[in-house]
């Protein structure tokens, strides 16, 4: 063991709480030790023992739950998580942290600062200061382009550590993170980056009929909406936060981040790369803490212009409760319960693992996952049944393990409410052909279940269960198929698999979603816009659609 990896307060911390613990420090309180631990020689001898055992037990978890975690991982862990705040890193006003788990042992792997009122309170102050005279209201596009492209290369060169950081924060397969959410990130800045210089209004003929002959000069411009409050979920951590900040940054905007309590690790490291990148400070602060508390104070402030917040169809109508009283600008991106869609004459060999992918991809903890299948009747028993041994060869496991395809859920409250649906499908009728249950072991595992025998009565097939859950259904045709894939609340995204490509348009036309993919699936793009129908959302994220979130139009009018 290399106790040199753990800083000295560490070690100074755990001998002086064994030395607590033990009642020792009152026992000995004569001992004159000048130094930094009250105890006699020989008890902090034991202390330091049992320290340097506690050193060990915390560095072989890390290695066995990190494996070969990167040296820069090691060294952010081992520091304690504060919030970014006009530059610096702080702790909450209050005093108060929160634990952090690793969802494949159920472990703290860190303390969060846990942010709340005073402290959205600095940081929207900050973010206003930034806004209105700070650096970045004079810098030009280009300049601001060039920061956001920056951000965008650091997060590529440090793909692996903030790889590592989904992984144990949230459970995802490293190799996934290391594949999707990190790269997906660092295009997302570049993406935008390129727009901060093409961000332009327009010259408009006017006719004004009660000013006969008179001439004017009309223009629009388009200007940043101003401070904005970003509220963002667990299941994609660094995506989310990516998908958030580069376009309000893009825009000119000044930002309060409110990351989720469950993973608040990997935006905390982007923070230190947009500082590294030169993004001046108060541009982008960072608040980690609860939603009830901070989300709330975020989503109510006076002094904040707009809020954009991703997460569930329930809090989404919170914010906009909460964003009434000063009349905030509101964009939402809420859940799903995403039709998808086979058609007998679809390349099955495709469709089956297509679909597979549609619900399982990050453990069905998808917004736009696809969690209600119908298939063609002909065909129902085959596809339902290949799906399902798509399903059994999934390796459910820790992320870290190179043989695992699928992790834990993210938090003991996500399991109870998966497991929870699991029974709610089973009392109501449905047929588990394979998964139904949870994996004995510490963590919070689900095996894929694939449902059948299930019908648009029943909650599993309403609800967004939020994990790798599929509610089966067989159809006779289109004209069936249409009103049942829409008989939602929800409208993020749908699915349809055909070889007939007329008829797979024609159906994704009639589909009432903000997405249609058409012979695949989950399949997300910088420039390509995402958002929902219905209570779904509001707004799109990514591609130029999502400049609008972020963006006024000012229309000048000059008399000639
Ligand atoms: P929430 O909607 O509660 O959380 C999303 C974000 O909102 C988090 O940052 C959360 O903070 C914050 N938040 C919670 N309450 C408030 C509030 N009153 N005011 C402001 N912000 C608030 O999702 P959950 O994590 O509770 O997940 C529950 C369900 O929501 C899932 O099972 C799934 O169905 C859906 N969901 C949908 C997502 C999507 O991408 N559309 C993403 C995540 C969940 P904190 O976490 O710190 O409490």
């Amino acid at each position: 063991m290399n106790c040199g990896l753990v800083p000295e307060i560490v070690l100074k911390v755990a001998v002086s709480c064994w030395a607590k613990r033990n009642g020792f420090v009152e026992c000995v309180s004569d001992v004159d030790t000048s130094g930094w631990l009250d105890v006699s020689w020989l008890e902090g001898f034991r202390g330091v023992v049992e320290a340097i055992r506690f050193c060990s037990k915390l560095e072989f978890f890390m290695s066995i739950v990190t494996g070969s975690v990167s040296e820069s991982l090691r060294s952010f862990l081992s520091k304690p998580k504060q919030m970014l705040i006009d530059g610096e890193w702080a702790d909450a006003v209050s005093g108060q942290t929160f634990d952090v788990y690793n969802p494949a042992t159920a472990q703290v792997i860190a303390q969060a600062a846990e942010g709340g009122e005073p402290d959205i309170d600095a940081a929207v102050k900050a973010a206003r200061a930034a806004f209105e005279t700070g650096p970045w209201s004079t810098m030009t596009p280009s300049e601001r382009g060039k920061l956001i492209w920056k951000v965008g290369d650091l997060i590529e060169q440090h793909n692996d550590e903030l790889a590592q950081l989904e992984t144990i924060d949230n459970g995802k397969p490293f190799s996934v993170a290391r594949v999707a959410d990190v790269p997906l990130s660092a295009d997302m800045f570049r993406y935008m980056a390129g727009w901060a210089t093409k961000i332009e209004g327009n010259t408009i003929p006017i006719s004004v009929p009660y000013a006969p002959g008179a001439q004017f000069n009309a223009l629009t411009l388009r200007e940043p909406v101003g401070v904005v409050g970003q509220i963002i979920p667990w299941n994609f951590p660094l995506l989310m936060a990516a998908w958030k900040l580069a376009p309000a940054l893009t825009c000119g905007c000044t930002v309060v981040l409110k990351v989720a309590e469950q993973t608040p690790l990997s935006a905390l490291r982007l923070g230190e790369l947009i500082q590294e990148a030169g993004v001046p400070a108060g541009v982008v602060n960072i608040v980690t803490g609860f939603g009830e508390t901070a989300g709330a104070a975020l989503a109510a402030h006076d002094n904040v212009d707009k809020v954009a917040f991703t997460g569930s169809t329930e809090v989404g109508k919170l914010i906009v409760k909460a964003a009434a009283g000063n009349l905030k600008k509101v964009s939402l991106e809420l859940g799903g319960k995403s039709p998808n869609v086979i058609f007998k004459d679809a390349d099955l060999a495709a469709a089956i693992p297509g679909a597979a992918n549609a619900i399982f991809f990050n453990h069905g903890q998808c917004c736009c996952a696809g969690s209600r299948l119908y298939v063609e009747q002909e065909v129902f028993d085959e596809v339902s049944a290949g799906i399902a041994e798509q399903a059994k060869q999934i390796h459910v496991g820790d992320g870290f393990d190179e043989s695992t395809t699928m992790g834990p859920l993210v938090s003991q409250e996500q399991f109870d409410r998966v497991t929870n649906y699991l029974d709610l499908g089973r009392s109501a009728g449905a047929q588990m052909i394979c998964g139904g249950d949870s994996i004995d072991r510490d963590g919070y595992f689900v095996n894929p279940t694939v449902m059948v025998e299930t019908s648009e009565s029943m909650q599993v097939v309403q609800e967004e269960i939020f994990g790798p859950v599929v509610a089966a259904m067989p159809f006779q045709d289109s004209d069936d198929l249409i009103a049942r894939a829409n008989d939602s609340v929800y409208g993020l995204a749908a699915g349809v698999w055909s070889r007939d490509g007329a008829k797979a348009h024609r159906v994704a036309k009639a589909m009432r979603a903000g997405t249609v993919w058409i012979n695949c699936y989950n399949v997300f793009d910088a420039a390509l816009p995402f958002g929902g129908y219905k209570q779904s959302g509001w707004g799109r994220e990514m591609g130029h659609e999502v400049l609008n979130n972020y963006l006024e139009t000012k229309a000048i009018c000059m008399s000639l």
